[in-house]
Protein backbone atom coordinates (compact mmCIF):
# COMPACT_ATOMS: atom_id res chain seq x y z
CA UNK A 1 0.00 0.00 0.00
CA UNK A 2 1.51 3.76 -1.05
CA UNK A 3 1.88 6.10 1.36
CA UNK A 4 -0.07 9.00 0.88
CA UNK A 5 0.30 12.56 3.13
CA UNK A 6 -3.59 13.12 3.03
CA UNK A 7 -4.92 9.69 4.02
CA UNK A 8 -2.81 10.27 7.78
CA UNK A 9 -2.78 14.36 8.00
CA UNK A 10 -5.56 15.38 10.89
CA UNK A 11 -9.46 16.68 8.79
CA UNK A 12 -8.57 20.04 10.38
CA UNK A 13 -5.78 20.42 8.76
CA UNK A 14 -6.36 19.23 5.96
CA UNK A 15 -9.40 22.38 5.68
CA UNK A 16 -6.50 24.85 7.67
CA UNK A 17 -6.75 28.10 6.34
CA UNK A 18 -3.06 28.93 7.21
CA UNK A 19 -2.59 32.54 9.61
CA UNK A 20 -0.80 35.35 6.54
CA UNK A 21 1.50 37.45 7.28
CA UNK A 22 2.80 40.47 6.45
CA UNK A 23 5.77 39.55 5.47
CA UNK A 24 4.65 36.88 3.12
CA UNK A 25 2.03 38.32 1.25
CA UNK A 26 4.41 41.26 0.43
CA UNK A 27 7.96 40.34 -0.83
CA UNK A 28 8.32 42.55 -3.64
CA UNK A 29 11.71 45.32 -3.25
CA UNK A 30 9.38 48.06 -1.68
CA UNK A 31 11.45 50.94 0.97
CA UNK A 32 8.99 52.10 3.03
CA UNK A 33 7.31 49.23 5.48
CA UNK A 34 4.16 50.22 6.62
CA UNK A 35 2.56 47.01 6.92
CA UNK A 36 2.96 44.92 10.06
CA UNK A 37 2.62 47.02 12.98
CA UNK A 38 6.05 47.53 13.83
CA UNK A 39 7.81 49.95 15.46
CA UNK A 40 9.31 52.72 12.71
CA UNK A 41 11.33 54.50 15.29
CA UNK A 42 13.66 51.14 15.85
CA UNK A 43 14.41 49.65 18.94
CA UNK A 44 16.99 50.35 22.41
CA UNK A 45 18.90 48.05 20.20
CA UNK A 46 21.45 49.04 17.85
CA UNK A 47 20.50 46.16 15.34
CA UNK A 48 17.63 46.04 13.73
CA UNK A 49 15.28 43.72 15.76
CA UNK A 50 12.45 46.10 15.43
CA UNK A 51 11.86 43.65 11.94
CA UNK A 52 9.70 40.62 12.12
CA UNK A 53 12.16 37.65 10.70
CA UNK A 54 11.84 36.11 7.80
CA UNK A 55 8.64 33.32 7.91
CA UNK A 56 10.46 30.53 6.08
CA UNK A 57 13.90 31.03 7.12
CA UNK A 58 15.19 31.40 3.16
CA UNK A 59 18.82 32.36 3.58
CA UNK A 60 19.37 29.59 6.33
CA UNK A 61 17.60 26.72 4.46
CA UNK A 62 19.80 27.24 1.31
CA UNK A 63 22.87 26.89 3.05
CA UNK A 64 21.36 24.08 4.80
CA UNK A 65 20.11 22.60 1.69
CA UNK A 66 23.67 22.67 -0.02
CA UNK A 67 25.71 21.04 3.14
CA UNK A 68 22.99 18.27 3.18
CA UNK A 69 22.22 17.66 -0.54
CA UNK A 70 18.76 18.66 -0.52
CA UNK A 71 16.28 21.14 -1.38
CA UNK A 72 15.24 23.98 0.37
CA UNK A 73 11.73 22.92 0.04
CA UNK A 74 12.19 19.85 2.20
CA UNK A 75 13.55 21.36 5.47
CA UNK A 76 11.87 23.00 7.77
CA UNK A 77 13.29 25.28 10.72
CA UNK A 78 11.96 25.56 14.22
CA UNK A 79 12.33 26.51 17.79
CA UNK A 80 14.18 23.30 18.57
CA UNK A 81 13.41 19.97 17.68
CA UNK A 82 11.27 19.96 20.02
CA UNK A 83 8.78 22.13 17.66
CA UNK A 84 9.03 19.68 15.08
CA UNK A 85 7.87 17.18 17.58
CA UNK A 86 4.73 18.46 18.77
CA UNK A 87 3.97 19.99 15.10
CA UNK A 88 4.25 16.30 14.37
CA UNK A 89 1.75 15.16 17.07
CA UNK A 90 -0.40 17.84 15.67
CA UNK A 91 -0.39 17.69 12.23
CA UNK A 92 -0.86 13.63 12.63
CA UNK A 93 -2.48 13.02 15.59
CA UNK A 94 -6.45 13.08 16.45
CA UNK A 95 -6.41 13.68 20.88
CA UNK A 96 -8.08 11.12 22.08
CA UNK A 97 -8.03 8.38 19.13
CA UNK A 98 -4.79 8.02 17.96
CA UNK A 99 -1.48 6.83 19.34
CA UNK A 100 2.03 6.63 18.40
CA UNK A 101 5.07 4.16 19.31
CA UNK A 102 8.16 4.91 21.23
CA UNK A 103 11.16 2.21 22.11
CA UNK A 104 12.26 3.12 25.59
CA UNK A 105 14.43 3.97 26.74
CA UNK A 106 14.45 7.27 24.87
CA UNK A 107 14.10 11.02 24.60
CA UNK A 108 11.66 12.18 27.16
CA UNK A 109 9.71 14.99 24.45
CA UNK A 110 8.16 12.19 22.65
CA UNK A 111 5.97 11.28 25.78
CA UNK A 112 5.42 15.12 27.10
CA UNK A 113 4.49 16.00 24.01
CA UNK A 114 2.04 13.21 23.33
CA UNK A 115 0.42 13.71 26.79
CA UNK A 116 0.66 17.53 26.08
CA UNK A 117 -1.36 16.81 22.84
CA UNK A 118 -3.53 14.26 24.52
CA UNK A 119 -2.40 11.48 22.43
CA UNK A 120 -1.74 8.04 24.02
CA UNK A 121 2.16 6.62 24.26
CA UNK A 122 2.68 2.61 23.04
CA UNK A 123 5.69 1.07 24.14
CA UNK A 124 7.96 -1.55 22.20
CA UNK A 125 10.90 -1.43 24.88
CA UNK A 126 14.32 -2.09 23.25
CA UNK A 127 15.93 -5.03 24.12
CA UNK A 128 18.00 -5.92 26.95
CA UNK A 129 21.20 -4.85 24.74
CA UNK A 130 19.46 -2.22 23.43
CA UNK A 131 17.81 -3.42 20.06
CA UNK A 132 15.30 -2.66 18.15
CA UNK A 133 12.54 -5.30 19.44
CA UNK A 134 10.75 -6.09 15.89
CA UNK A 135 7.98 -8.14 17.52
CA UNK A 136 7.10 -5.79 20.19
CA UNK A 137 6.69 -2.76 17.52
CA UNK A 138 4.38 -4.79 15.06
CA UNK A 139 2.25 -5.85 18.37
CA UNK A 140 2.22 -2.73 19.41
CA UNK A 141 1.30 -0.67 16.07
CA UNK A 142 -2.51 -0.46 15.44
CA UNK A 143 -4.60 1.48 12.81
CA UNK A 144 -4.86 4.27 14.93
CA UNK A 145 -0.58 4.56 15.70
CA UNK A 146 0.07 7.65 13.20
CA UNK A 147 4.26 8.69 14.23
CA UNK A 148 7.14 5.63 15.33
CA UNK A 149 9.66 7.47 17.13
CA UNK A 150 13.24 5.95 16.49
CA UNK A 151 16.09 7.77 17.67
CA UNK A 152 19.35 7.03 16.30
CA UNK A 153 21.70 7.53 17.91
CA UNK A 154 19.53 6.73 21.10
CA UNK A 155 19.52 8.96 24.23
CA UNK A 156 19.99 8.01 26.88
CA UNK A 157 21.59 4.66 25.40
CA UNK A 158 23.77 6.33 23.00
CA UNK A 159 23.81 3.17 20.34
CA UNK A 160 22.68 3.61 16.58
CA UNK A 161 20.88 1.15 15.23
CA UNK A 162 21.05 -0.21 11.54
CA UNK A 163 20.11 1.73 8.96
CA UNK A 164 18.54 -1.09 7.45
CA UNK A 165 16.43 -2.22 10.21
CA UNK A 166 14.78 1.86 10.32
CA UNK A 167 14.42 1.60 6.83
CA UNK A 168 12.41 -1.73 6.97
CA UNK A 169 10.55 0.05 9.79
CA UNK A 170 9.87 2.80 7.24
CA UNK A 171 8.80 0.13 5.17
CA UNK A 172 6.26 -1.80 7.14
CA UNK A 173 4.82 1.26 9.16
CA UNK A 174 1.66 3.01 7.29
CA UNK A 175 2.51 6.05 9.25
CA UNK A 176 5.00 8.77 9.94
CA UNK A 177 8.31 7.17 10.78
CA UNK A 178 9.99 10.14 12.91
CA UNK A 179 13.81 9.41 12.89
CA UNK A 180 16.17 11.46 15.39
CA UNK A 181 19.39 11.87 14.66
CA UNK A 182 20.25 14.76 17.36
CA UNK A 183 23.62 12.78 17.71
CA UNK A 184 24.14 12.03 14.26
CA UNK A 185 27.25 14.02 14.10
CA UNK A 186 29.26 12.01 16.80
CA UNK A 187 28.26 8.63 14.91
CA UNK A 188 30.10 6.88 12.47
CA UNK A 189 26.70 5.77 11.06
CA UNK A 190 25.17 7.94 7.67
CA UNK A 191 22.31 10.20 8.56
CA UNK A 192 19.03 8.87 6.89
CA UNK A 193 18.68 12.37 5.06
CA UNK A 194 19.21 10.69 1.79
CA UNK A 195 16.32 8.42 1.19
CA UNK A 196 13.20 11.03 2.25
CA UNK A 197 12.01 10.88 -1.28
CA UNK A 198 12.35 6.93 -1.53
CA UNK A 199 10.34 7.04 1.80
CA UNK A 200 7.75 9.46 2.02
CA UNK A 201 6.62 8.79 5.51
CA UNK A 202 9.96 9.35 6.46
CA UNK A 203 10.98 12.48 8.59
CA UNK A 204 14.58 13.04 10.15
CA UNK A 205 15.04 15.74 13.32
CA UNK A 206 18.26 17.54 13.48
CA UNK A 207 19.61 19.77 15.76
CA UNK A 208 21.74 22.88 16.02
CA UNK A 209 21.86 22.11 20.59
CA UNK A 210 24.53 19.38 20.20
CA UNK A 211 27.09 19.24 17.51
CA UNK A 212 27.16 22.67 16.90
CA UNK A 213 27.13 23.78 20.42
CA UNK A 214 24.34 26.21 20.29
CA UNK A 215 22.03 24.95 22.48
CA UNK A 216 21.08 28.35 23.84
CA UNK A 217 19.52 29.81 20.39
CA UNK A 218 16.81 27.57 19.75
CA UNK A 219 17.05 25.94 16.42
CA UNK A 220 16.14 22.47 15.33
CA UNK A 221 15.92 20.98 11.83
CA UNK A 222 13.58 18.82 10.27
CA UNK A 223 13.84 17.04 6.91
CA UNK A 224 11.41 14.98 4.83
CA UNK A 225 9.81 15.54 1.65
CA UNK A 226 8.49 18.40 0.03
CA UNK A 227 4.41 17.82 0.42
CA UNK A 228 5.08 17.18 4.34
CA UNK A 229 7.26 20.28 4.90
CA UNK A 230 4.62 22.01 3.22
CA UNK A 231 2.00 20.66 5.94
CA UNK A 232 4.84 21.79 8.63
CA UNK A 233 4.68 25.44 7.15
CA UNK A 234 0.99 25.94 7.48
CA UNK A 235 0.83 24.95 10.39
CA UNK A 236 3.48 26.38 12.54
CA UNK A 237 3.72 29.84 14.03
CA UNK A 238 4.36 32.30 11.22
CA UNK A 239 7.79 33.83 13.04
CA UNK A 240 8.86 30.35 14.88
CA UNK A 241 12.41 31.47 14.50
CA UNK A 242 13.90 34.92 15.83
CA UNK A 243 15.89 37.26 13.87
CA UNK A 244 18.62 36.86 16.36
CA UNK A 245 18.78 33.15 15.91
CA UNK A 246 18.48 33.07 12.22
CA UNK A 247 21.26 35.80 11.84
CA UNK A 248 23.67 33.62 14.55
CA UNK A 249 22.96 30.76 12.71
CA UNK A 250 23.75 31.80 9.45
CA UNK A 251 26.90 33.31 10.83
CA UNK A 252 27.83 29.72 12.64
CA UNK A 253 26.72 27.54 8.84
CA UNK A 254 30.44 29.58 7.80
CA UNK A 255 32.16 27.79 10.25
CA UNK A 256 30.79 24.60 9.70
CA UNK A 257 35.03 23.62 8.92
CA UNK A 258 35.86 24.72 12.71
CA UNK A 259 32.68 22.59 13.87
CA UNK A 260 33.80 19.45 12.44
CA UNK A 261 36.88 19.81 13.98
CA UNK A 262 35.08 20.24 17.46
CA UNK A 263 32.74 17.05 16.88
CA UNK A 264 36.45 15.00 15.56
CA UNK A 265 37.83 16.01 19.20
CA UNK A 266 34.56 15.39 21.37
CA UNK A 267 34.64 11.76 19.72
CA UNK A 268 37.98 11.53 20.77
CA UNK A 269 37.84 12.39 24.00
CA UNK A 270 34.39 10.49 24.30
CA UNK A 271 37.46 7.49 23.62
CA UNK A 272 39.63 8.36 26.29
CA UNK A 273 37.04 8.76 28.98
CA UNK A 274 35.32 5.35 28.13
CA UNK A 275 38.91 4.25 28.61
CA UNK A 276 39.89 5.54 31.88
CA UNK A 277 35.92 4.76 33.30
CA UNK A 278 36.63 1.08 32.50
CA UNK A 279 39.60 1.16 34.85
CA UNK A 280 37.34 2.32 37.80
CA UNK A 281 35.94 0.17 39.74
CA UNK A 282 32.71 1.36 40.47
CA UNK A 283 31.94 1.49 36.85
CA UNK A 284 30.43 -2.17 35.84
CA UNK A 285 29.38 -1.29 32.61
CA UNK A 286 29.85 1.01 29.69
CA UNK A 287 27.29 0.93 26.56
CA UNK A 288 28.48 1.28 23.51
CA UNK A 289 27.96 4.88 22.29
CA UNK A 290 27.81 6.94 19.04
CA UNK A 291 27.31 9.80 20.65
CA UNK A 292 28.60 12.80 22.77
CA UNK A 293 27.93 11.34 26.14
CA UNK A 294 28.14 7.85 27.87
CA UNK A 295 25.54 5.49 30.02
CA UNK A 296 27.43 4.12 32.39
CA UNK A 297 26.22 1.00 34.81
CA UNK A 298 27.36 1.61 38.01
CA UNK A 299 26.71 -0.30 41.42
CA UNK A 300 25.14 2.83 43.21
CA UNK A 301 24.33 5.12 40.96
CA UNK A 302 21.93 7.03 43.75
CA UNK A 303 24.93 7.39 46.15
CA UNK A 304 27.51 8.15 43.05
CA UNK A 305 25.33 10.80 41.62
CA UNK A 306 25.12 12.76 45.36
CA UNK A 307 28.79 12.76 45.87
CA UNK A 308 29.35 14.37 42.48
CA UNK A 309 26.81 16.70 43.31
CA UNK A 310 29.33 17.74 46.43
CA UNK A 311 32.10 17.65 44.12
CA UNK A 312 30.14 20.48 42.16
CA UNK A 313 29.73 17.77 39.48
CA UNK A 314 25.91 17.25 37.70
CA UNK A 315 25.50 14.07 35.36
CA UNK A 316 22.31 12.43 34.29
CA UNK A 317 20.58 9.80 37.12
CA UNK A 318 18.93 7.83 34.40
CA UNK A 319 18.74 4.54 37.27
CA UNK A 320 14.36 4.62 37.66
CA UNK A 321 14.75 4.41 33.58
CA UNK A 322 13.37 1.12 32.00
CA UNK A 323 16.11 -0.84 31.44
CA UNK A 324 18.62 1.58 32.89
CA UNK A 325 19.14 0.29 36.89
CA UNK A 326 22.13 1.59 38.19
CA UNK A 327 22.98 3.86 35.32
CA UNK A 328 24.29 7.48 35.18
CA UNK A 329 24.26 9.12 31.72
CA UNK A 330 27.78 11.63 31.52
CA UNK A 331 28.28 14.16 28.54
CA UNK A 332 31.56 14.10 27.45
CA UNK A 333 33.35 17.42 28.40
CA UNK A 334 36.84 18.79 27.51
CA UNK A 335 39.17 17.32 28.78
CA UNK A 336 39.55 19.55 32.05
CA UNK A 337 36.19 18.31 32.67
CA UNK A 338 36.60 15.25 32.20
CA UNK A 339 39.81 14.77 34.18
CA UNK A 340 37.81 16.29 37.31
CA UNK A 341 35.28 14.09 37.06
CA UNK A 342 37.66 10.54 36.83
CA UNK A 343 39.74 12.06 39.69
CA UNK A 344 36.62 12.44 41.57
CA UNK A 345 35.05 8.96 40.53
CA UNK A 346 39.05 7.28 41.50
CA UNK A 347 38.82 8.70 45.69
CA UNK A 348 35.37 7.68 46.17
C1 LIG B 1 18.99 17.10 22.85
C2 LIG B 1 18.05 16.36 22.00
C3 LIG B 1 17.29 17.01 21.04
C4 LIG B 1 17.43 18.49 20.84
O1 LIG B 1 16.30 19.19 21.05
P1 LIG B 1 16.30 20.75 20.72
O2 LIG B 1 14.90 21.12 21.00
O3 LIG B 1 16.66 20.87 19.26
O4 LIG B 1 17.31 21.40 21.60
C5 LIG B 1 16.44 16.28 20.23
N1 LIG B 1 16.36 14.95 20.36
C6 LIG B 1 17.09 14.29 21.26
C7 LIG B 1 17.00 12.82 21.32
C8 LIG B 1 17.94 14.97 22.12
O5 LIG B 1 18.64 14.29 23.04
Amino acid sequence: MAFKLVDIVRENIKRLTPYSSARKEFSGAAQIFLDANENSFGSPLPENYNRYPDPLQTEIKAKIAEINDVNASEIFVGNGSDEAIDLLFRIFCEPRTDNVLICPPTYGMYEVSAEINDISIRRANLTADFRLDFPAIENAIDANTKLLFVCSPNNPTGNSFPREEILKLAEMFAGIIVVDEAYIHFSPEKSLIGEINHFKNLVVLQTFSKAWGLAGLRVGLAFANAETIATFNRVKPPYNVSQIAQEAILEALKNYETVKKTIAEIVSERERLIKNLSAISLVEKLYPTDANFVLVKTSDAERIYRYLLAEKIVVRNRSSVELCAGCLRITIGTSAENESLLKALRKI
